[in-house]
């Protein structure tokens, strides 16, 4: 019996028919790849923030990181280390944004769980930081007793 989900999320590592980056995956869209290994495959962002922007992408299609299992998440992150190495030597990136958006609300595009890594140079202007607000202490206090 396939995991039982939304349509956006798919069944776990079963391609989704419509998502852009199972086909990336499966070779149908042409991508711009030079990353490979058993789990992940690595390309150029088509609307890059900055010359070597890339997307580490799993072969099995999740939508967020609490939808992956633990090993789905571990090897992704292993192939994003191993993307940023290869920025490194071959582009002489020494400063990444490493990003992930999760969920529409903060700015998810494609329902495929996949990491941006941006390459980052003195003065090119970027900002994406987040800002700095003040809460309550017992705001924050309320918030960490629910999580513990
Ligand atoms: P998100 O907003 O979901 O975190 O990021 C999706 C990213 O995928 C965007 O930066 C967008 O430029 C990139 N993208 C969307 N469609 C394609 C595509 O067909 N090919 C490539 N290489 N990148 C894509
Ligand atoms: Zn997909």
């Amino acid at each position: 019996m396939p995991r039982k989900g939304t349509e956006n999320e798919g069944d776990r590592g079963n391609p989704v028919p419509d998502c852009i980056f199972c086909k990336i995956v499966a070779g149908t869209i042409p991508s711009r790849k030079f990353y490979e290994d058993d789990a992940v495959i690595g390309f150029l962002d088509i609307n890059p923030a900055a010359p070597g922007h890339t997307l580490v992408v799993p072969k099995q299609h999740f939508k967020l990181i609490v939808d992956g299992t633990e090993e789905q998440v571990q090897k992704a992150f292993i192939g994003v280390r191993n993307v940023a190495g290869r920025l490194r030597s071959k582009l002489g990136c020494n400063a990444f944004n490493i990003l992930v958006n999760q969920g529409r609300e903060a700015g998810q595009a494609i329902e495929h769980f996949h990491v941006h890594i941006i390459p980052r140079v003195e003065g090119d202007g970027m900002r994406v930081n987040p800002p700095d607000r003040k809460m309550k202490d017992p705001e924050m206090d309320q918030i960490l007793s629910k999580l513990r």
